[in-house]
């Protein structure tokens, strides 16, 4: 027997470009494990699916290999809409220890598959490509839930034919991304190259090979970051900041170390100064509920990492996406605080120097979108998250430079009095919710402006 008493499950993120099949393909891992009656091989989680061990080696019908794997299972993210990079992050860099890269074969790839591997390349994450929608090729013979290779050996020449010319798009595309890429079963050093798994999210064809190969990449290259303290203080990054019904505001987070508990101090990144606030109640999904409000949580005492749970506690109003929660006593209570606001700090810049003004979601997306810009050289005056404000407004459009007067909003909204005062307001506001794309339309901006 292997020892996995103190291997956590690795945190799995699927990124990709909307449309594309994230959530099809988790509806798809989850359902099918339900409709093959395998209790106990997936638990939902909030914010989150775990599939267990034996239900994967049991799909992919590999029951001789079970003793080889030390991982209790995989936890997979479900990342809330575009919210791909708050999900990613957390203390110490990247919060999902893999990826999965979602592109839809037909399509090849687009400007957030870029941006997924721009992402990844900077966190040094290990990840595999999923060429999704297999069965959208002209003439498949879908053949529900069997092995990539299976079903495309039974495929006709043409079709087979049809299905290699749109993966070595891929492959060129994730060439030009900076990766050597092959099908995953030719892959022999997934370090060196990335493997790519074709599948259907719908029919669930090649899903037995993505949850085997991210096993293998979990056990080889992962082993050492997986082990963790059970006994030590919880920490985990806010997924999402929700209202909800008879609880006011709460926090969904990714527990990834230690142990939290009802009653527990924790202290939760925020806009401000740090929040310190006692957890109320920790909330499992109820699996029987989903009725009411009052029935669609699980309330239990303590959570252990890796889990997805809500947090139900006073002051989370300001909680921030992205940020992180740490438990805390009294001895290192003043540490901790220090160390979450400096950890905010980081990334929010207030330098009030020259340069463009940010304001993005969350914390990880503004991390992000700094991190580029500056690659660029483009330079920051301010950073903060939030939606575009009147204050904003008439901070960036009182900047004489008029390559300076410029506000680049990430994902965000422009608040209604902030829409009124940017009326013939004397500055240029960029807003997309593709980094790429706003770094292009500010260059192209400032070219014909220069021209
Ligand atoms: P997301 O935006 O990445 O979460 O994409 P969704 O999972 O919502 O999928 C977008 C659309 O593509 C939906 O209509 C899905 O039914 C469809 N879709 C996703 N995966 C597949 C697939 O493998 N085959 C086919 N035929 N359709 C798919
Ligand atoms: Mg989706």
């Amino acid at each position: 027997m292997t020892d996995n008493e103190n291997l956590r499950t690795p945190i799995v993120c699927v990124m990709g470009h909307v449309d594309h099949g994230k959530t099809t393909l988790l509806d798809r891992i989850r359902g099918s494990s339900v409709a093959a009656g395998e209790a106990g091989a997936i638990t939902q989680h909030i914010g989150a699916t775990e599939v267990m061990i034996d239900s994967i080696i049991e799909r992919s019908g590999a029951s001789g290999m079970k003793n080889n794997f030390i991982v209790p299972g995989l936890l997979f993210i479900d990342t809330p809409g575009h919210h791909a990079f708050t999900s990613l992050r957390s203390r110490g860099g990247a919060l999902a220890d893999l990826a999965v890269v979602i592109v839809d074969i037909n399509e090849g790839f687009m400007p957030q598959t870029k941006e997924s591997l721009q992402i990844l390349k900077r966190f040094k994450t290990p990840f595999v490509v999923v060429a999704n929608k297999i069965d959208r090729i002209h003439g498949w013979q879908p053949h529900e839930n069997a092995s990539f290779l299976e079903t495309y050996n039974k495929q006709s020449e043409r079709v087979r034919a049809d299905l290699d010319n749109k993966f070595y798009e891929i492959v060129g595309e994730l060439y030009n991304s900076g990766f050597n890429s092959e099908r995953y079963d030719r892959v022999s050093d997934f370090q060196r190259n990335i493997g790519i798994i074709p599948i259907s999210a719908v029919t669930g064809e090649g899903i037995p090979d993505l949850l085997m190969v991210l096993l293998g990449l979990a056990q080889k290259f992962l082993e050492s970051n997986l082990h963790y303290n059970a006994s030590g203080p919880g920490e985990g990054t806010i997924l999402e900041v929700k209202e909800e019904k008879g609880l006011g505001t709460t926090i969904d987070i990714i527990l990834y170390d230690g142990t939290l508990k009802k009653g527990d101090t924790i202290i939760v990144g925020s806009l401000g100064e740090p929040i310190q606030t006692k957890v109320r109640a920790l909330l499992k999904p109820n699996p029987m509920g989903e009725i009411s409000a009052e029935e669609k949580f699980q309330n239990v005492e303590s959570v252990t990492a890796a889990i997805g749970v809500k947090i139900s506690a006073p002051n989370l109003d300001d909680a921030l996406s992205g940020a992180t929660v740490r438990a805390a006593n009294p001895e290192n209570l003043e540490t901790i605080v220090k160390e979450v606001q400096e950890e905010l700090e980081e990334v929010q810049i207030s330098t009030g120097t020259i340069g463009v003004t940010l304001k993005a979601d969350t914390i990880g997306s503004l991390e992000a979108l700094v991190n580029e810009l500056q690659k660029e050289d483009i330079p920051i005056r301010k950073a903060e998250v939030g939606d575009i404000s009147q204050r904003d407004i008439i901070e960036v459009s009182a900047i004489e430079d008029p390559f300076n007067a410029v506000l680049i909003g990430f994902n965000v909204k422009m608040l209604p009095d902030a829409k009124e005062k940017a009326k013939g307001a004397d500055l240029k506001i960029f807003q997309n919710d593709v980094i790429y794309r706003l770094i292009d339309d500010y260059k192209d901006w400032v070219k014909e402006k220069k021209e």
